[in-house]
């Protein structure tokens, strides 16, 4: 297994010292981090990978790296021994989410919620493979910093950049790494789902397994004029149903940006200016793309970009200050 580079903020001095702790960390697997419970509770509820998802997990690899290679930049490989298939139940008490889908950051691992529930056929498991593989290998940087409780300095280090995601105002007082303030989450989200959205084509292309039926352009433009969604909105469609491409909201967002920042530099196009932004998430060199923002609304709009989380009002927000801007 690979991992992206650390970078380590703060406390300059035991600089080494932490990259090695985080290191040695990330060497772990989960079978000597977990406690006798939850290792119990993986064993029942972790559900077997069958020939497809197998396939899936590969391809995704695949088709993620030669994307990046794309931009320019080094590829990540991660294992399909990183990616767990679990039931709701083992879901729940492992990641403590709600969601159905994800990479948890600390212990180099995915999780995708099972493939029994209600509404959750085979082909939803395949974009969130997908999206939570690009969410893998985005750029990371840790931040560690000595906490002194009165009993001795605690070293604590815990994330400061996953992707275009920034983790602030972590509570010094308390050794606590979900007590932190987070910032473009939303854009974050909103680019990890703009490459989801263009390179499945190309996972359902090469695969060999996938019912591609579900995902034909025939079955989604049908679907599209009865449902009232865009067809290039569609990820797939089933007996149960159809699911959109996730985070429609914040991606709305992120194309008022770009065509904002196309319509004040010529000489680029859209697809130019995306790639930009792409590129920050996996190289986590973010300079280029704040200076096409600041230049086109103003000093400050960054920030207020950062101000996206996933919530949909959120981005309704942040997309009428960025429009009076
Ligand atoms: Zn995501």
């Amino acid at each position: 297994m690979e991992n992206p580079k650390i970078f380590v903020h703060g406390d300059s001095s035991s600089k080494d010292k932490v990259i090695g702790e985080i290191e040695d960390s990330r060497k772990k697997t989960w079978d000597s981090i977990l406690s006798e419970d939850e290792l119990n509770l993986l064993k029942e509820g972790e559900i077997e990978k069958d020939e497809m998802m197998m396939e899936v997990i590969n391809i995704s690899n695949e088709i993620t790296n030669e994307f990046i290679k794309d931009l320019g930049l080094e590829p990540i490989n991660v294992a399909h021994e990183s990616i767990h298939l679990v039931n709701n139940d083992t879901y729940e008490k492992i990641t403590g989410s709600s969601t159905s889908a994800h990479n948890n950051m600390g212990h180099r691992s995915i999780f995708i919620r099972n493939l029994n529930g209600k509404n959750r056929p085979p082909e939803i498991i395949i974009p969130e493979i997908l999206h939570e593989i690009i969410h893998y290998k985005h750029f990371e940087s840790q931040q560690a910093f000595d906490i002194d409780k009165g009993e001795g300095k605690i070293r604590y280090s815990g994330p400061f950049r996953s992707g275009l995601k920034v983790f602030l105002n972590i509570k010094k007082s308390e050794v606590d790494v979900g007590d932190y303030e987070d910032y473009f989450e939303g854009l974050d989200e909103a680019i990890v789902s703009e490459i989801e959205k263009r390179v499945l084509p190309r996972l359902i292309e090469k695969s060999e397994l996938v019912p591609k039926k579900s995902f034909s352009n025939e079955i989604r433009s049908a679907i599209s004029n009865h449902v009232n969604v865009p067809v290039e909105e569609i990820s797939f469609v089933t007996e149960v149903g159809f699911s959109p491409f996730s985070y429609y909201n914040q991606r709305k967002v992120l194309y008022y940006v770009i065509d904002r920042i196309e319509k004040k530099y010529m000489d680029l196009s859209k697809d130019e200016i995306l790639l930009k932004f792409f590129k920050a998430h996996f190289s986590g060199n973010i300079l280029e793309i704040v200076r096409l923002v600041e230049k086109t609304f103003g000093s400050g709009s960054f920030r207020v970009l950062g101000g996206m989380s996933i919530t949909k009002e959120s981005s309704e927000n942040v997309l009428e200050k960025l429009m009076t801007m």
